[in-house]
């Protein structure tokens, strides 16, 4: 944005001294004029680029730097004579940088300021002996386009403020409804949407660095059994303590969902059957170990059955995965409940491994 105002202050230097080269103003307040002008852009292009600014609100100086433009601007409006019209658009443009910087209450500072100084600017044309004597219906033309110029770009301003302020409010929305759609709201974790958007990503990962990838289904048992005998609020409070014993058992790239009801999906990726079936039997006898006390003074016994499955290159799907997990998780239920069963491919594996 500097350098953006360099340059402007470049044409507006060049655009002076043509004025002066035609003889239609005085050169020496022009050569002031430049020297202060130039001085001023260096001053403020240095605090910016050594960090200096950076202890200021501001870093980029937005409200100091438009303050010195439209100053030089009302000088410029003084000193350059019959060519003074031409200072209109740059202050039009002056205020315009004041959208990527301003705070509303700013631009009104900013527009305060400007009518105060362009106002004095007037005054010394008309009536100062070395500027004056232009007709006084000149100076109310001058007047009226200077109030135009300021308000209706503090007006345009204010409104790209008020367009900006309503986008960032609309994606926070966005952002806090895609959150709330992929969280469960009971437990805090990701819910079956999030999951299912991991597993693909995991999966397509998995297929082309040929890592393995697991997957694990959990599911409570006799969970009815618990809502029955101590009530649903009890049923909850299970679930979330379920939920915390197996997040601090797990490891920090293992990946936990709650699937549905008292169902939960852990994802392991880069992780061998033998590394998998470790973590989920030590995940098992945790949750067996850990009985959630209730405020009555009673104690919930949980146990889980676990079914899992490895991924099958090159080009297993997570549906065709989840199944096999599925039908695992069945057989740990059919042979007891409170125990960990992998598909049949990773059984295979598992056996060759505890042999
Ligand atoms: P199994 O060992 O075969 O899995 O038996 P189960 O009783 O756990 O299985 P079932 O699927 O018949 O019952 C699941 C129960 O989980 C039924 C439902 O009331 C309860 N449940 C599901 N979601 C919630 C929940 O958010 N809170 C509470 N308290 N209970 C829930
Ligand atoms: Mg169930
Ligand atoms: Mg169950």
């Amino acid at each position: 944005m500097t350098v953006i105002a360099a340059l402007l202050m470049l044409c507006c230097i060049a655009a002076m001294q043509l004025v002066v080269a035609a003889g239609l103003t005085r050169a020496e307040p022009v050569h002031w004029w430049t020297l202060i002008c130039v001085t001023g852009l260096v001053v403020f292009y240095m605090l910016i680029r050594s960090g200096y600014s950076q202890r200021w609100e501001d870093p980029a100086l937005t409200l100091f730097q438009m303050a010195y433009s439209i100053t030089c601007a009302a000088a410029a409006y003084v000193i350059m004579g019959v060519a003074r019209a031409a200072v209109l658009p740059i202050l039009a443009v002056i205020l315009f940088f004041g959208m990527f910087g301003l705070t509303p209450r700013q631009m009104l500072v900013v527009l305060f300021y400007g009518s105060a100084v362009f106002g004095l600017a007037l005054a010394v044309v008309q009536w100062s002996p070395t500027y004056g004597g232009q007709p006084l219906a000149l100076t109310a033309v001058y007047m009226i386009m200077t109030l135009v110029v300021l308000t209706s770009c503090t007006f345009l301003n204010l409104r790209v403020l008020a367009a900006r302020k309503r986008k960032n409010e609309l994606i926070q929305a966005v952002a806090s409804e895609r959150e709330r759609a992929i969280r469960d709201e009971l437990t805090g974790l990701h819910n079956r949407r999030f999951m299912l958007e991991m597993m693909h990503l995991e999966g397509a990962r998995a297929q082309r660095s040929q890592q393995p990838l697991l997957i694990a289904l959990m599911d409570l048992d006799h969970f009815k059994n618990i809502n029955d005998t101590h009530g649903h609020a009890a049923g909850d409070l299970a679930l979330c303590a379920f939920v915390r014993t197996v997040t601090e058992g797990m490891r920090a790239t293992d990946f936990l969902a709650r699937w549905g009801g008292e169902e939960f999906v852990l994802l392991m990726a880069n992780t061998t059957v033998e590394r998998g079936a470790r973590l989920l039997e030590r995940l098992r006898a945790a949750v067996q170990a850990s009985p959630v006390e209730l405020t009555t003074g009673a104690s919930i016994r949980l146990t889980v059955s676990i079914g899992a499955a490895q991924l099958q290159l090159p080009q297993e799907t997570p549906v065709g995965l989840l199944r096999r997990a599925d039908a695992a998780l069945y057989a740990a239920k059919a042979q007891g409940r409170n125990r960990v069963a992998w598909a049949d491919d990773a059984a295979a594996g598992k056996a060759a491994i505890s042999a």
